[in-house]
């Protein structure tokens, strides 16, 4: 392969795990970074936000020598904690197989160990607070806000969901550019539950929490510190809403102003009231573990959750989309980074094949992994619908008992979310076509039985064989 240089625009997870993907075939990446070093910088200050990494995205972490070191720092979930709104709880193992379980991991510190890693390659270097804002698709050149015009052999947009290249193929950089970005009626915000006193987890570290509420629910994954971070998941409108929350806090200083009463008081207690009150109706055994709650729900921003597709997703061989800039989903199944680097992981392969025929690289990257995308897409937006309604309906709980009876029994079986979350052999499109048939026959053999010892499994993996 001729001597090779990518512009890398963003060094988020996916960004900078493709320079050491690179850095290792000798290829030269300088990437581009709208922020600053967060190595330097946001580190110290910020609370541990986590993500749920799972085989997939260790497959991508494996080949370039860093799944051991981001495992050691990862706590284990072996599955579901469920909390109902009395305070009990019940466990359901992600899978029947003691093996198979996802890890959670701080999102700055892998991104630490990825960019730190990067950088002992002497082909790559990181450029910080050089924010992308255009891209030439004819010329190939990159432009930045602090004037700075980027041009190697190609360029490599993994700057998010918002992202600049991506925009400027949109508009007018390719003619017939289909796009879709679906906002869910739903927002999120992180809270914090600290470790005790004696810096022990609060709750089982070894799960991931979940209060499924029906229109709503928080989650809360461990963290490496016995720290966890919840995400509470509400309707940016209506009933049970952040709207409604915060209208109900103003609507009660505005009465506290008319009364002429100590504001600053007041106004304290009634903003404390109106989380409380929701958090005591519906999540109240959580109350006790987050002394800083109210603080932190009206300081922590609210996000939004969409899922973003477009299409195609290279500029000939001058430009590709890789990560959540081409393929932007909702975290329902924990699979948006995963997703990402196995991105990283396919690339890297076609690399292998192509060499540095970038137009074929990226054609057979795009026709590769645009179906994968739009599957793992929708399964992401099914499971909210599952993770908040389902894990509280009957059948559906008797339908995850059997599908652990069955993986703990046959080692050819694997329900629907083993073959998203631990078969990085499997395409996400098998693993949805696959898991839907399968999800379709076990529900209808669950309705028909009120407890699943009732059930032959022999005859049942027989049928799910067959389908
Ligand atoms: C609440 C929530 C929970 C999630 N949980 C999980 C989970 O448990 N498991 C999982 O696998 N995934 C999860 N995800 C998804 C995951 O965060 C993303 O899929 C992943 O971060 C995508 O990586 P990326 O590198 O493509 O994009 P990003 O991580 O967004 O990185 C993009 C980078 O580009 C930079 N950038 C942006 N614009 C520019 C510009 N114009 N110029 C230069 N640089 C720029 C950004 O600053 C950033 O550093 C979650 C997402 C959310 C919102």
């Amino acid at each position: 392969m001729p001597k090779q240089k990518i512009t890398i625009i963003g060094a988020g997870l996916s960004g900078s795990l493709l320079a050491i993907y690179l850095a290792k075939r000798g290829i030269a990446a300088d990437v581009y970074e709208s922020r600053g070093d967060m190595r330097t910088a946001e580190m110290s200050a910020g609370r541990s936000i986590n993500l749920a990494l799972s085989n997939r995205g260790i497959a991508a972490l494996k080949e370039v020598g860093l799944d051991e070191y981001m495992l050691a720092e990862a706590v284990p979930m072996h599955g579901r904690m469920i909390h109902a709104t009395g305070g009990q709880t019940k466990l359901a193992p992600y899978s029947g197989r003691k093996d198979e379980y996802i890890n959670s991991v701080s999102r700055s510190g892998l991104n630490v160990a990825l960019m730190n890693e990067a950088e002992k390659y002497d082909g790559v270097k990181f450029f910080f607070n050089e924010k992308c804002v255009d891209f030439d698709c004819q010329s190939g050149e990159a432009k930045f806000a602090s004037g700075l015009i980027a041009k190697g052999d190609t360029v490599i947009a993994t700057d998010g969901a918002g992202s600049a290249v991506r925009d400027a193929m949109m508009h007018g950089g390719i003619s017939r550019f289909n796009f879709s970005q679906t906002w869910l009626e739903h927002g999120y915000k992180e809270l914090h539950i600290p470790p005790a006193a004696n810096g022990d987890f609060q709750m089982e570290k070894n799960a991931l929490h979940i209060w499924a509420r029906g229109a709503f629910m928080m989650i809360a994954l461990p963290n490496f510190d016995g720290s966890f971070t919840c995400t509470l998941f509400l309707a940016h409108k209506g009933e049970n809403s952040f709207e409604e929350i915060v209208s109900r806090r103003l609507t009660q200083i505005n009465a506290d102003h008319k009364n002429n009463f100590h504001l600053s008081a007041l106004s304290a207690k009634s903003a404390a009231n109106s989380v409380l009150d929701f958090f005591q109706t519906n999540f109240p055994d959580s109350i006790p573990l987050m002394p800083t709650l109210v603080e932190d729900f009206f300081t922590n921003p609210t996000g939004n959750l969409g899922t973003i597709k477009c299409f195609p997703w290279n500029v000939g061989g001058k430009a590709l989309l890789l990560g959540d800039s081409a393929h932007a989903i909702v975290p329902f199944y924990g699979q948006g980074m995963n997703a990402s680097f196995e991105d990283c992981r396919i690339l890297n392969q076609l690399i292998e094949q192509h060499g540095a025929d970038w137009k074929t690289v990226f054609d057979e990257f795009t026709a590769s992994r645009k179906p994968n995308a739009d599957a793992i897409a929708q399964m992401a937006e099914e499971n909210f619908f599952e993770m908040r309604d389902a894990v509280a309906d009957p059948i559906f709980v008797r339908k995850r008992e059997l599908e652990t009876k069955l993986e703990h029994e046959f080692p050819d079986y694997f329900s629907k979310y083993s073959m998203v979350t631990f078969r990085e052999d499997l395409p996400y499109s098998v693993a949805k076509r696959k898991g839907n048939a399968q999800d379709k026959l076990l529900m209808e053999i669950c309705a028909k039985v009120d407890d699943v010892s009732e059930i032959d499994l022999n005859e049942v993996v027989a049928e799910v064989r067959n389908a």
